[in-house]
């Protein structure tokens, strides 16, 4: 069952990960191929023949790498998130039991829920997941036990841009704190890359963090991090308040005529 989960988590994380960077790398490679053209174009011909083959090869190149995104881009939105309107308060209460067991009894859950939380806009399985994949760090961190606290609050827009960079707008904080080793600078700096594990062979994947982060920047949310060795670890989920729009920050077609919910 554990590979199971790791092997789901696994794919789930790469998919997320593939739409957002073949989306981005898409574009960029659209400018490669693109001024490699223009080059070509306005050799008049008298150049190094050398010269050429060298922008056919290079043209080459990026095209393949275009191919490749399309298909990953094409794996990715067979994993099409449904944002909906989530309450993250009824969806942390639901999740109680669930979080208790992956933690351990030797780890406490301590839960402060704001009243009158709006709702935010977010695929609830894909949250359910992400705080999931918190809970497991937490219970890693914390081989002694400890206390794993989790916490939930409007951040109302200001007038100078929304937090943690964000655009203007209501967002909803979700933050998960626990009691353990805590993190060194390096690791931190390390901790959402793709494939990044300070854990042994087989037990970590290196992909629960970089789950969460490209779960939350697909919903036009942020995540943000704070650490210490000694002093825990606390992750913080900032996602939009559900508007009634599906406001999607990554263009993708299929979900844009989806009808709400
Ligand atoms: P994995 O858990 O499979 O190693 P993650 O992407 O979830 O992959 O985490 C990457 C690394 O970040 C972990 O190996 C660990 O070193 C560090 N880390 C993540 N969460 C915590 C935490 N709550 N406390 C301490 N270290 C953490």
């Amino acid at each position: 069952a554990e590979d199971q989960i790791r092997q789901m988590q696994k794919m789930e994380a790469i998919g997320q990960l593939s739409g957002g960077i073949a989306h981005d790398f898409n574009n960029m490679l659209a400018i490669v191929i693109g001024s490699l053209d223009m080059a070509r174009r306005r050799l008049a011909g008298g150049e190094d023949p050398r010269v050429i083959r060298y922008l056919d090869n290079a043209a080459e190149g990026a095209r393949r790498a275009a191919v490749l995104t399309g298909r990953l881009l094409a794996f990715a939105r067979r994993q099409q998130l449904s944002p909906e309107p989530v309450d993250p308060n009824r969806l942390v209460n639901g999740m109680a039991e669930l979080l208790q067991r992956a933690l351990g009894e030797r780890v406490e859950i301590r839960t402060t829920l704001a009243e009158g939380l709006w709702p935010v806009h977010a695929d609830a399985a894909e949250l359910e997941n992400a705080l999931l994949n918190l809970a497991v760090n937490a219970r890693d961190a914390m081989p002694e036990g400890g206390r794993l606290s989790i916490e939930t609050s409007n951040i109302p827009a200001s007038g100078d841009g929304g937090p943690a960079g964000l655009p203007p707008g209501d967002f909803v904080a979700i933050r998960v704190a626990d009691t353990g080793v805590g993190m060194s600078p390096e690791v931190m700096a390390r901790a959402f890359e793709p494939f990044f594990t300070t854990k042994a062979v087989g037990k970590g994947t290196g992909l629960g963090l970089s789950q969460v982060y490209g779960f939350v920047r697909q919903s036009g949310g942020e995540v943000t991090f704070h650490s210490a060795p000694g002093e825990g670890a606390c992750v913080t989920i900032l996602l939009p308040r559900w508007t009634g729009e599906a406001l999607v920050r990554e263009a993708r077609p299929a979900l844009e005529g989806a009808p709400l919910r």
